[in-house]
């Protein structure tokens, strides 16, 4: 076996539900800082790709390293759950739905994961809730519950939340799809933010001009594959491949 030397490494990933391949040798690297974006059409595996890096979504063929360490080990159960506890703390999800625990306030959702697995006192606590719901601009409402605030406002909260576990990796899954379209910007620049702190992230996105401005590198998927990737001004602007065309002809 080869050394794992980059920071996330999915190696000849295939993911299979029953007949259907969704996932057919896909292998994809991010250095530690690096912005990846994920582009292509519904149902090409976008998803099931963020997900198989966690192993939500567990691989039928492949390897997912983080850091130094696989993520879809063979192990005992026991074992593999806390193998699996532990990796999953490295790694913040956003998706499009924002998934807030409804009958909590802002800095409940926030705090509620870092106090039951890192036994922080209450003084670290509302420290951490302040300090994570500053940064998306969410302090003033830190004591609202999700229903009191707009999408826009709810994904903020949904990206504090999943930083207050201090993430090695930011996994954005259409995190602004579901938002009315006044409402994306703010969204974005939360995560044009996190980009600027070189936090690493994979941004699966429809929003081509987004993908552009914070992404080293797109990747355009299609039917389980990539297809082409390459620095934004490469892919979007000069693409080698016909589906790229043609898919960013519908899309731009
Ligand atoms: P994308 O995010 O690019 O729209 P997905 O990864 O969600 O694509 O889905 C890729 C394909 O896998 C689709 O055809 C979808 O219907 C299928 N799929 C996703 N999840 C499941 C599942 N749990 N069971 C069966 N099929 C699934
Ligand atoms: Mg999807």
């Amino acid at each position: 076996m080869t050394e794992q030397t980059h920071f996330v490494e999915i190696r000849h990933a295939q993911k299979s539900f029953g007949a259907l391949e969704v996932l057919k040798d896909i292998s994809l690297n991010v250095e530690r800082g690096q912005i990846v974006g994920i582009i292509g059409s519904s149902g090409s595996g976008k998803s099931t790709l963020l997900r198989a890096i966690n192993d939500l979504d567990p691989l039928t063929g492949g390897e997912i390293w983080l850091d130094g360490v696989q993520v879809n080990k063979t192990l005992p159960h026991r074992q593999y759950e806390k193998h699996i506890n532990e990796m999953r703390q490295n790694v913040g999800m956003v998706f499009q739905h924002f998934n807030l625990f409804p009958h909590m306030t802002a800095r409940e959702n926030v705090t509620m994961a870092p106090k039951l697995l890192k036994g922080l006192s209450q003084a670290d606590v509302d420290k951490l809730a302040e300090e994570q719901l500053d940064k998306v601009g969410m302090l003033e409402r830190i004591d609202y519950y999700p229903s009191q605030l707009s999408g826009g406002q709810k994904q903020r909260v949904a990206i504090a939340r999943a930083l207050a576990m201090k993430p090695k990796l930011m996994l954005f899954d259409e995190a602004t799809s579901a938002l009315d379209p006044e409402l994306v910007e703010e969204v974005n620049l939360v995560m044009k933010k996190l980009a600027e702190e070189h936090m690493t992230m994979i941004i699966v996105t429809h929003e081509m001009d987004f993908a552009a401005s914070v992404c080293d590198r797109v990747l355009f998927m299609d039917k389980g594959v990539v297809v082409e990737e390459g620095p934004p001004s490469v892919l979007f602007k000069n693409p080698t491949q016909d589906r790229t065309r043609e898919f960013l002809r519908k899309h731009i």
